[in-house]
């Protein structure tokens, strides 16, 4: 028999409530912290093969090395894929239904190497497009987490 999590809550069919604080390291207090006080995206640089990794993390993959030298990032970029949601489902954020249509993309932050996931707003008078350039539209007040960035916005559009 299973033992049972004494830590996972039940309250109902579906639902769990999981009572667990997640640290994201040094890396992500960083990010996080420059996304909140001061609407800045930073990234970290590696020496070997000089890619600008954002959401920064410690280490280069191939290269597997420290990374230390921190970089100012964005906050425009570009559209580099993108879907546009017609369907709408559970936000497991919220539990509420998020209305559609709305669209969820690949941006690439002006001076990154990485891609950052995050919903895009549709723009009303044009199109949105692969290579559309965006900017950051920010949540008030901000936490300190990746939903400070409500959606990003067609620059223009
Ligand atoms: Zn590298």
């Amino acid at each position: 028999m299973a033992k049972k999590n004494p830590n996972l809550i039940i309250l109902s069919s579906g639902e769990a409530f999981q009572p667990f604080r997640y640290s994201v390291g040094v890396y992500g207090s960083r990010f996080f912290y420059e996304l909140k006080e001061n609407k800045k995206f930073f990234g970290v640089r590696c020496p070997v093969c000089r890619k600008v990794y954002v959401p920064p993390r410690p280490l280069c993959g191939p290269c597997y090395r420290l990374m230390d030298e921190w970089v100012e990032v964005g906050p425009l970029g570009t559209i580099l894929s993108f879907t546009i949601l017609r369907f709408a489902f559970i936000d497991p954020e919220t539990g509420q239904k998020k209305p559609v249509p709305y669209g969820y993309g690949f941006i690439r932050l002006d001076g990154a190497d990485t891609n950052l996931q995050h919903f895009l707003e549709l723009p009303k008078n044009s199109a949105i497009a692969i290579g559309s350039r965006v900017r950051p539209v920010f949540q008030e007040p901000r936490q300190g987490n990746l939903k400070d960035i409500a959606y990003f916005e067609i620059v223009g559009g």
